[in-house]
């Protein structure tokens, strides 16, 4: 798979690369039990998840990171193996895929990671989280506007959210909102072609504090997004 690394300008070491091996594995052995994802053929694994999260990294520099709505890790593993100095919190809403995202972490002797089976909207009015992250990551988990309000109150002023989407033309738009109520401004957009499917990355600097009374909470950010 080094190769396939390669093709997408990502250098690897056979440390890491053997890293993502058992992880590979893992993901397989426990997908029937846990329904971790729909994509197990190894190539498309290494694509779609792996090199797919790691394009991030141009995004993301070292501090601390949280990642809402993780599933199986993505983005937050492969970014934290690629870069080990950063600092990672996984947030997942079902247990089960806790407890995979634990034992992925435990076989793969990661340190500076560790997972909270919560619900984002919850544990955002938490003063432990909120405000506390240089980065906040997430992928695949709500459109930009509600995902917004689930993401933005965990980031700190001068950190970034970073979200990882497919073609986001719409939902920018549609997102650009609730970006300025919440005390950001976008950054950066990228998008890139991954094995023919369109992708963007959406990086949003926050530069005012959020008001405590977002999230909302009561499925209002999904309902009636911002
Ligand atoms: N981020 C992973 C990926 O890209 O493969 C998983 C995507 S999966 C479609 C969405 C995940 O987000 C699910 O595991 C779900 O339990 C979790 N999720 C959805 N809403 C959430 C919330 N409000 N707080 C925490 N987790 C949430």
């Amino acid at each position: 798979m080094t190769e396939l690394f390669k093709d997408y300008g990502i250098e690897i070491t056979d440390d890491k690369l053997s890293k993502f091996e058992k992880y590979y594995k893992l993901l397989i052995e426990y997908n029937n039990k846990f329904n971790i994802t729909a994509i197990t053929e190894k190539k498309e694994v290494y694509l779609k998840h792996f090199i797919d999260s790691i394009l991030g990294l141009e995004f993301i520099e070292n501090g601390s990171l949280i990642d809402i709505g993780s599933g199986g890790g993505f983005p937050a593993i492969p970014l934290k193996i690629l870069n080990e100095e950063l600092d990672v919190t996984l947030m997942e809403a079902t247990g089960k895929k806790c407890e995979f995202l634990n034992v992925v972490i435990n076989s793969l002797g990661l340190k500076n990671i560790r997972v909270i089976n919560g619900r984002a909207e919850e544990i955002a009015k938490d003063d432990n989280y909120r405000e506390k992250f240089a980065y906040c990551t997430a992928r695949a988990v709500a459109r930009l506007n509600t995902l917004c309000e689930y993401c933005i109150p965990f980031v700190k002023k001068g950190g970034y959210f970073v979200a990882f989407k497919g073609d986001a033309t719409d939902e920018l738009k549609e997102g650009l909102n609730a970006i300025k109520v919440l005390g950001g401004e976008v950054d950066k957009v990228k998008e890139y072609d991954l094995d023919g499917a369109k992708r963007t990355l959406i990086k949003i600097k926050k530069i005012g504090v959020t008001d405590k009374k977002y999230p909302r909470g009561q499925g209002k950010e999904r309902k009636n997004p911002l």
